[in-house]
Parts: structure tokens; sequence; C-alpha cells
């Protein structure tokens, strides 16, 4: 069962809609009501919600539709509008400006952060870039063979020691080795939250100070629904957000937290993973997005 309250109550606001007998006044303002409290309840930041469904409402009440295109219909059009633009009207790719360009990944463990590490390597590789991982997750033991597994059959190199101990030194060094090397984009990939919560965040602090990347990528959960605003914003804390890759969105889940996460951070969605292959990752399409948070 999939945790996306968002998605469906969302729905169940311009179902509400769809199957009215006459759409009125009164009628817009509940389902508009009925969407304040759908976003409010996923823990987007009630001002943006006010904003977001003020413009619906107003649209919504003042805008006729054109020919041939039924009130109810435009209505629901609006709604996907406003909600596409919310999410940043167009996908932004990430920028390659600097060589190297250094990414840093964020993510709770299991969020799929070690796998979208290597899918982005994967995808700049196939754009021309000269790509090496950096591997300073000395938390989880698995992580460094788990790179290496992933990207080294697509002639990607991974920096790390299972050995080291000390995350922000290896990251130091990765990013010295491939720099040397003349790598365009450097990705490191960091150690996953869990228990250590304060450690990690520290953690994540002073791998982001030293290395000074030029994006910081936070990797979330695409099927954990509300919890991550929570994630999203104790990230924020340690380090500002630059862009957000949502995962495990081929299978049923609508991705409702994801919106969330954006509200946290402010910063935008640029990928989604749609699979565990290398290959499984697509530039976010914020209509694609929404088409599937109401569909
Ligand atoms: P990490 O702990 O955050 O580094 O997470 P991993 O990258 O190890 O991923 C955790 C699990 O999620 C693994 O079994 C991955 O294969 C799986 N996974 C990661 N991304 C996706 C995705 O986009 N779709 C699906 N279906 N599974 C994924």
């Amino acid at each position: 069962m999939v945790l996306d309250k968002l998605g469906q109550s969302l729905n169940n606001a311009l179902r509400k809609l769809a199957r009215a007998s006459t759409v009125d006044e009164a009628l817009v303002r509940d389902v508009v009501r009925d969407i304040q409290r759908a976003l409010i309840t996923s823990d987007v930041n009630v001002r943006l919600v006010l904003e977001l469904t003020k413009k619906i409402e107003k649209r919504a009440l003042e805008e006729k539709p054109p020919a041939g295109v039924s009130k109810k219909e435009h209505i629901i059009k609006i709604v996907y509008e406003e909600l596409t633009n919310f999410l940043g009207k167009e996908a932004k790719p990430i920028e390659i400006k600097a060589k190297p360009t250094i990414l840093l990944t964020v993510g709770i463990q299991g969020s799929g952060k070690t796998t979208s590490v290597a899918k982005l390597a994967r995808y700049f590789q196939k754009h021309g870039y000269k790509v090496g991982v950096v591997c300073s997750d000395t938390w989880r033991p698995g992580a460094y063979h788990q790179l290496k597994q992933l990207v080294e059959p697509h002639g990607i190199e991974v920096f790390g020691n299972p050995e080291e101990k000390d995350a922000i030194k290896l990251a130091k060094e990765g990013v010295e080795y491939f720099r040397k090397k003349g790598a365009d984009v450097i990705i490191v990939d960091s150690a996953g939250r869990h228990k250590e919560e304060k450690g990690l965040i520290e953690e994540m602090r002073q791998i982001s100070n030293t290395i000074n990347p030029h994006e910081v990528i936070l990797v979330i959960d695409g099927t954990i629904g509300q919890q991550a605003y929570n994630q999203a914003l104790a990230f924020k804390e340690a380090t500002p957000i630059g862009s957000i890759i949502v995962t495990k969105l081929d299978g049923s889940a609508k991705g409702g937290g994801a919106l969330s996460a954006v509200v946290a951070t402010g910063a935008p969605i640029k990928f989604i993973g749609v699979g565990e292959k290398i290959d499984d990752l697509e530039s976010f399409d914020p209509k694609r997005f929404v088409s599937r948070l109401l569909g």
C-alpha cells in the first residue's frame, strides 16, 4: 500500500467536481477548500497553499472556458496548470559549467541514493562527460561495492576505501583524485541518514564545506508520502539543497511527498528514478508528474 494521501485527496477533490451536475461558485469554493486541506495535511507550507489555491479559485471563478470546453474541464485544467507552475514549469537539467563540476548527493538510507549516483554518472557519461564517482559512505559497508558493480561495467571509475572510516577525508581525496584525472563531473555519494541523525547531518555539513560542491542533490524516495517534508528539511539544515531526485516512481506511488520536499527545500526536482537499473533515470517533467499525482 502506497502512503500517498496527497495524490488521493487531490484526486477526490477533482472527482467531486467531475461528478457535480452543476458547477457554481459554492462548488468551486468547496473543491478549492478540499485542495487546500489535501496540501496542508501533506505538510505543504500554509502560505504557499493559500497562494496557490487563491490563484486556482480566482481563475476558476473568473475565466470563461474556451468554445467547446465545459466549465468542469476548464477548472480541472486550471488545477493541473497551477500545480505544474508550483513545481516549476519546465524540467531544468543540472548544469555542467565548471570543470570539474562537483555534485554531492544526500539522502536517507534506502531512498535509492546509491542507485541514483550510478544513474547520474551514466547520464552524464551518455552526454559526453568524463565522470568520476566518489564513495564516502562509511556507514554502509556494501555501498562501495554496490557502486562499483553498477558503474564499472560502463567504464566509470569509483574512488573509495571500505576500510576508511573518515568520510570527510575520503570525499576530499576522491575529489582530488578525479580532479587530477581531468574529470568533467565528480559525483560524491555521502552516507545515508539513519539512526545517527545528528552525527550524520554534521558529517554532511563538513563534507559540503570541504569539497564545496556546485550542487547538492537530495534523493527522496517517491513512495514515502508526507515524511518527505521533515527529511528534506533536516538535510537542508546541513547544506543548501540545489535539486531533488525522486526515486521509485516506476511503481504505483504517485510521488505526492515529493511536492513537500520541493516546498521544504525550495529546490526543484530535476530527475526521477523509474527502476533499479542504471539507465532508469528520467528528466523531471512537471506536467507529467502532476497528471500522475492527480490521475
Ligand atoms: P541507498 O541506501 O539510499 O543508497 O539506496 P539504494 O540505492 O541501495 O536503493 C535501495 C533499494 O531501492 C535498492 O533495492 C534499489 O535497487 C532500489 N531502487 C533505487 N531506485 C529505484 C527506482 O527508481 N525504482 C525502483 N523500483 N527501485 C529503486
